[in-house]
């Protein structure tokens, strides 16, 4: 089948099937990858590989530390408050779907958190032109949401924190790895790996080590991104089985060309399927503005509604499946991350047209 999931989502094939080939015997160790200690030889290799091929694909340089956690998109929407604030400081939150909402109201908790825009009141269809935001001078960071995964928004470019000394933090949990992203601009990207780059299970987090040791005391050890960073992931025990699919999924995107040519059959993937909505007269409608469609999630409605679980269900016969929107919004939802097959995206267009046909 065509898996159009937002998360867990497909993942290349070529990857599960090397994956299935030294599940039982990691490359003669006689033992699978998951038996192993996470401190033996074997892992050792796995994760330092994988640190370096995710940093020869986003040219992270050494000021970075790249983390391999667990707990999710979520567990870090606490971890960047109590990482780079006191419960003083102020932090900036553009909030452009629900995602960046979730984020906002846990820093809340750890400190003072600021909905500097949201465009809660027009459905998450938008995001504001950058000069038209009033960022707060005394904020820590600016958090953006670089994807809403429910909403279909992405940033194109993104904003340049206001504060002197300000760091602009994304969770890119539904976009990483999917098209080349300068990190220098950034002082921490976070990414739950289960959309782009592997199973759910590992979180990766990419922060700028001087903006480190500053954890507030309340912080959990585990959410301590400088104990992190210190023990190289490994302060417990690691989500083993993970990591070693996002090696080899960072290993296929290298070999695919790197992220530029990653980019490329992402743009046009979106683009054809954009068109045929656009193109239907209405029969499909995107809500989101054009400038900020995503790539990666793509939201639609049918104008008339009542079809709407028929054309789910017809898709899903013909072997393209999990098509439903995210159940606070409904609708319909094609997620069309790396691991899409062009050919899957075509199928679709081609069911979309045959279904509005069928239904004048
Ligand atoms: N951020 C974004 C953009 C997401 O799409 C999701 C989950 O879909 C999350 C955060 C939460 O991630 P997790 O379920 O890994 O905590």
């Amino acid at each position: 089948v065509f898996n159009f999931a937002a998360g867990p989502a497909t993942l290349p094939e070529c990857v599960i099937r090397k994956a299935q080939a030294e599940l039982v015997n990691y490359r003669g160790s006689g033992m699978s990858i998951m038996e192993m200690s996470h401190r033996g030889k074997e892992f050792d290799g796995v994760i330092k590989k994988a640190e370096a091929d995710l940093r020869a694909l986003l040219g992270i340089s050494d000021e970075y530390a790249v983390l391999f956690l667990q707990g999710g998109g979520t567990t870090q929407f606490a971890a960047v408050p109590l990482n780079l604030c006191t419960p003083e400081d102020a932090a900036d939150y553009l909030v452009t779907g629900s995602w960046g909402d979730k984020a906002y109201k846990e820093a809340q908790k750890y400190c003072k958190a600021n909905l500097i825009w949201t465009g809660k009141h027009e459905k998450y269809t938008k995001i504001p032109a950058f000069d038209q935001i009033q960022q707060n001078p005394d904020a820590k960071y600016l958090h953006i949401c670089a994807n809403e995964t429910i909403h279909g928004v992405e940033f194109k470019d993104y904003p340049v924190p206001a504060g002197k000394d300000a760091v602009l933090v994304a969770d890119m949990s539904s976009n990483f790895c999917s098209k080349p992203v300068d990190v220098s601009t950034f002082g921490m990207i976070y990414a739950g790996a289960q959309k782009n780059v592997g199973p759910s299970g590992v979180t990766i987090v990419i922060v700028r080590k001087d903006l480190l040791g500053k954890a507030q005391p309340i912080t959990p050890v585990m959410l301590d991104l400088k104990v992190q960073a210190d023990s190289a992931s490994l302060y417990n025990t690691p989500p083993c089985l993970a990591i070693y699919i996002c090696g080899l999924v960072f290993e296929d995107l290298l070999e695919q060309g790197g992220l530029a040519e990653v980019e490329k059959k992402n743009v046009h993937k979106a683009g054809i399927l954009y068109d045929a909505i656009d193109g239907s007269g209405g029969f499909y409608v995107c809500p989101v503005e054009k400038s900020v469609r995503s790539f990666m999630n793509v939201p639609f409605t049918l104008t008339k509604s009542d079809l709407e679980k028929k054309f789910i269900e017809e898709a899903a016969k013909e072997g393209m499946v999990q098509l439903k929107g995210h159940r606070s919004v409904g609708g319909v939802r094609a997620s069309i991350y790396n691991a899409m097959p062009l050919a899957g995206v075509e199928k679709l267009v081609a069911f979309m047209k045959d279904f509005q046909a069928r239904h004048p």
